[in-house]
């Protein structure tokens, strides 16, 4: 996958950014924005069950990149008091890895996988009953000598995060007490949260130039701090480091972001489906391999914010752009009949 700034995935690598990226992330309900539907739903949760003393039922939380999945398991923790550790479906590889992660929680912890739809089976089945029971059945030595041991473990609760609610096995997504699915966020919201963000990092942006980059961050948090950071840079370098209409117009340009927070990849998808289907119907196979980005980068990442802002359609037969995308792009369709159609 290309390093494409507007992507929300990509967790950075550079000590910098993740330092930045720990230090922005709210701790508790108060200073996470947006998501109030899911708050209100959660708070009742804490709520009950600190009131009966027991551990939080399992959560699953879906929904695209950077929407704040990991942040509010920790904010989980904070409003419950509990400790939480934190790991992936694809880092988890054997069954004894899960083991030795399930028996040193101690009572109320809260233990979270991120992609846990990349589980693997043997791992996946382990957990069924840890879930459930909180019990851990292992087997232990090969063979006719093979046994298995039960052994109990500690009243812990689960928040898994995906990206994709329906990759999850049948019987694993029956096991989360609450799923919630997180929305992306208004453009106040990630007004607001980049504001808040400012703050912390100490950068000065004004209110216009604040609206402008919420409008270009794909309504997803995690790029809104990402763009505030590289206008920042640029600030500091072509001017006094404070972040106006002018500066953050110009910054956002050298980075190639348009006005509706599409970067190259994202216009090179929907002009493909104009330039060579006619607007569409089209295949996500056929797209991955005119784009040459995975299918899964186009599912995760770039199909999403286009479906909310209506530039993409997704419909039993492939992909279909809409008469905004023409708009958007400066296309006309190329007969009367392809108007109609769109
Ligand atoms: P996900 O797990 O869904 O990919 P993260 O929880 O890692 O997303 O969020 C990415 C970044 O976005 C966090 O570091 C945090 O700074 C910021 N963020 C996420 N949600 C919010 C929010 N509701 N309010 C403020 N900042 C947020």
């Amino acid at each position: 996958m290309i390093d494409r700034i507007v992507t929300a995935g990509n967790e950075p690598e550079d000590p910098i950014e993740i330092e930045l990226e720990v230090t922005l992330r709210p701790r508790d309900f108060a200073s996470y924005i947006g998501q109030e539907r899911l708050k209100q739903n959660l708070q009742l949760a804490i709520d009950a069950a600190k009131k009966r003393s027991d551990p939080l039922d399992h959560i699953l939380l879906y929904g695209p990149p950077g929407l704040g999945k990991t942040t509010m398991a920790s904010v989980i923790a904070h409003e419950m008091g509990a400790q939480v550790r934190i790991t992936s479906g694809p880092a988890i590889e054997r069954a004894g890895d899960l083991a030795s992660l399930l028996t040193n929680l101690q009572d109320g912890d809260i233990l979270f996988i991120d992609e846990i739809h990349r589980l693997n089976r043997t791992v996946e089945e382990v957990l069924y009953s840890a879930m459930e029971d909180f019990k851990l059945d292992i087997m232990i030595g090969k063979g006719p000598s093979a046994r298995s041991l039960r052994l109990d473990l500690p009243k812990f609760t689960i928040i898994g995060a995906t990206t994709r609610a329906g990759a999850l096995a049948g019987p694993l997504r029956d096991r989360f007490g609450h799923i919630h699915r997180l929305e992306f966020y208004t453009p106040e919201e990630i007004q607001r949260i980049i504001i808040r963000a400012a703050g912390i990092l100490n950068v000065k942006i004004d209110a216009p130039a604040a609206a402008s980059l919420a409008t270009r961050a794909r309504l997803t948090p995690r790029i809104a701090n990402r763009l505030l950071k590289r206008v920042r840079d640029y600030a500091d370098v072509n001017g006094d480091g404070i972040i106006d209409s002018h500066i953050s117009s110009q910054a956002l340009g050298l980075l190639e972001i348009d006005e509706l927070g599409l970067d190259p990849a994202d216009r090179l998808l929907l002009a493909a489906i104009i330039d060579n289907y006619d607007g569409g119907p089209v295949g996500v196979e056929t797209l991955a391999a005119l784009t040459a980005e995975e299918r899964s980068t186009i599912e995760d990442f770039i199909e999403p914010y286009l479906m909310q802002i209506g530039l993409l359609e997704r419909t039993p037969r492939g992909r279909k752009v809409t008469r905004k995308t023409y708009k958007h792009l400066g296309k006309t369709p190329k007969s009367q009949e392809q108007a109609s159609l769109i």
